[in-house]
């Protein structure tokens, strides 16, 4: 019912060069049995988008702006994201709450324009060390699914991510029982929130430290519809091996 989402998060990595990899990807998987997303940086995108036309490969971007245009040096909108080429956009990750001192607020008006502009939301959540560390991952978690998810969220058009920020690109994934646990909690609180029939079909990706060689046990998770993924997708050698563990 849920169909599995393989997506890669280029961060800001890549230049046209490396819109070989994404070439290889589109030849490798081109009937790929799960979903397969790259979010590369926002200078490729119309690049990327080309490269994948006529496979099942997807494009998406890593943020936007929450107004539909304006005086936002610097910033795109949801509208020039779907024009570029892309469906999808990466909002809330921990790197833009942390280095753009994004609130929840501000993740959920951009979800609401993406929304607006008909692009697919993966919205980014996860606890700090310090969180877990004293108690509150499942505090947080609650507060940020609340705060950064609109009301017009529905599992065509939403996905959420959880990414503990002590696992991105620490080498430390979170243990099974950690991420079972917090993707339970989220299913939960999306059918206390939406009902059941809703929180049924909104995928709940794992990120964070995620490779070819612990996929397949993240995958065998629990509510786990698969994962976002950051270094490993760079690589079409070390991204491939992800998405075959997805199939
Ligand atoms: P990582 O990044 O796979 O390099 O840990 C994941 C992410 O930040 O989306």
């Amino acid at each position: 019912m849920r169909r599995k989402l393989a997506a890669g998060n280029w961060k800001m990595h890549g230049t046209g060069a490396d819109l070989a990899e994404i070439a290889t990807l589109a030849r490798t998987h081109a009937d790929p049995a799960c979903e397969v997303l790259i979010c590369p940086p926002a200078t490729l995108i119309e690049r990327a988008a080309r490269e994948v036309r006529g496979s099942a490969l997807m494009i998406g971007a890593q943020d936007c702006h929450s107004a539909p245009q304006g005086a936002h040096t610097g910033d795109i909108s949801a509208a020039m994201i779907r024009d570029a080429g892309a469906g999808h956009v990466i909002l809330g990750h921990s790197e833009r709450r942390q280095d753009h001192a994004e609130t929840s607020a501000v993740v959920h008006a951009k979800a609401t324009a993406a929304l607006h502009a008909g692009l697919i939301t993966i919205i980014c959540l996860g606890e700090t060390l310090a969180d877990r560390e004293r108690g509150a991952t499942l505090d947080v978690i609650g507060q940020q699914l609340a705060g950064s998810t609109p009301d017009a969220a529905r599992g065509e058009n939403t996905v959420i991510a959880y990414e503990p920020v002590w696992a991105i690109g620490s080498g430390h994934v979170a243990h099974p029982d950690q991420i079972a646990e917090v993707h339970g909690f989220l299913r939960e609180r999306l059918a206390h929130r939406f009902g059941t029939g809703v929180a049924a079909m909104i995928r709940l990706l794992y990120g964070g430290s995620v490779k070819p060689a612990n996929a397949a046990g993240i995958f065998a998770i629990p509510d786990v519809d698969g994962a976002l993924v950051g270094g490993a997708s760079l690589r079409a050698e070390s991204f491939s091996p992800v998405i075959s563990a997805l199939e």
